[in-house]
């Protein structure tokens, strides 16, 4: 059930709508579509952000999360190479810098978990013919064995459908033998825009929006949670943006196993769309950027969490965010490529020290908490910090697999 917003009714809009919609709040009602319109439109931003702030205090007071994780893109080798057309990271199997790792070479990757301080592995990659479930299923098992203390959330719902298909298994089957193999919990990506219509101009070929929900409904079911996406500021429309959290808001209600919503900021450099649109060089404004998560936390109202992913949008447009709904930040990340192989400017990593310096900065508490969103350990006081390290053993910028 919606929050309620204690305060809601004291504050100022510049836009009267803004008024009717922070009452409704206040009342726990809930938003419907017309709400969600004038969040996207409104001329007072400020406005939707404070609604979103106040509707996140509730749930969050002033801590915000974050995780210790290690991003690996174990292969960039994708059957839909040529159709998705926003995507900078694939490769066709023999194309100049294809690549894919072997169990040493995942491994040899990992081994930065070594020191203890890496909680959780993020395992995504392109959709390859010679990466069946064995590949993950044996990846999976070593790296328990190697790293118990890591969670694994890995494959997002467009890789299982490509895995089941590979295999021809059900989503469910496939999903259950990748639990057992080690599999935790499973990322939200390649979900972009629901929308058919966006499809057909971006990923024609991609497993449509009704089966990403039916594939996540599969894990749900199977008590496997997992976190949910949306690619914004392309060439979708504001119903799209609309139509596509209405969708992750009715599975939330029917299964609840949403871990976080995290909208991802459209990159068009090293894409062909970023050329059809003549956007090169030219990232989501910071202004949507801070209302798409806005709008995220006060649409979603059956979501605890609501996460900036500052590899996309910059740390300091993360750092404001945190007054517009977000509760947690992409945490430490270990060499990232997907985002990088498309005009991502952001660092490849961030130390511990780099992070609670930008929660704090925001007038917030910073804490860790593990892969099912749980506080391990809030950094109340800066004197008990931790002695300055490198981060997590990252390589140089810049460096390739
Ligand atoms: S977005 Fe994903 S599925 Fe599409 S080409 Fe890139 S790696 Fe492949």
């Amino acid at each position: 059930m919606p929050t309620p917003v204690p305060s809601a009714a004291g504050f100022r809009f510049t836009d009267p709508a803004l008024a009717s919609i922070a009452a409704k709040i206040a009342a726990g009602s809930r938003l419907d579509q017309g709400d969600a319109r004038t969040l996207f439109e409104t001329s007072d931003l400020m406005g939707v952000g404070r609604l979103a702030d106040a509707v996140n205090r509730a749930k969050h007071g002033d801590v915000v999360t974050f995780a210790a994780n290690q991003h690996i893109n174990p292969t960039n080798v994708c059957i839909l190479r040529k159709t998705c057309v926003f995507c900078g990271y694939a490769r066709l199997p023999k194309e100049q810098g294809a690549y894919r790792y072997t169990l040493e070479q995942v491994l040899a990757e990992a081994s930065h978990a070594a020191d203890g301080l890496t909680k959780e592995f993020h395992i995504v990659g392109g959709l390859d013919m010679q990466a069946g479930l064995e590949y993950y299923a044996t990846m999976f098992r070593a790296l328990k064995a190697n790293f118990p203390h890591v969670h694994i959330k890995a494959l997002t719902a467009v890789e299982i459908a490509h895995i089941a298909r590979l295999e021809k298994k059900t989503w469910a089957e496939v999903l259950a033998a990748l639990r057992e193999a080690g599999l935790d919990t499973m990322p939200g990506g390649g979900a972009e825009t629901f929308s058919a219509a966006v499809r057909d101009i971006i990923a024609d070929k991609k497993l449509g929006g009704a089966d990403y929900i039916g594939v996540h409904r599969t894990a749900h079911g199977l008590g496997i949670r997992s976190n949910c996406t949306m690619l914004y500021g392309h060439v979708e429309t504001v119903q799209d943006r609309i139509e596509h959290l209405q969708m992750l808001r009715d599975l939330q209600d029917e299964t609840g196993g949403f871990l976080a919503f995290i909208p991802l900021a459209y990159h068009p450099d090293d894409n062909e769309l970023g050329a059809t649109l003549d956007r090169r060089g030219t990232a989501t404004a910071g202004t949507l950027d801070l209302r798409m998560l806005a709008v995220g936390r006060l649409f979603l109202d059956n979501f605890s969490h609501v996460k900036s992913h500052w590899i996309m949008v910059t740390q300091p447009v993360s750092q404001v965010a945190l007054h517009f709904g977000v509760n947690d930040l992409e945490g430490t990340v270990v060499r990232e490529k997907i985002y990088h192989a498309v005009g991502a400017t952001t660092p490849q990593a961030m130390s511990l020290e780099q992070l609670l310096r930008l929660i704090r900065g925001a007038g917030k508490v910073p804490a860790e908490r593990d892969s099912f969103y749980r506080v391990v350990r809030r950094y109340d006081d800066p004197a008990q910090d931790p002695a300055p390290g490198p981060s997590l053993g990252a390589p140089p910028l810049g460096a390739s697999a």
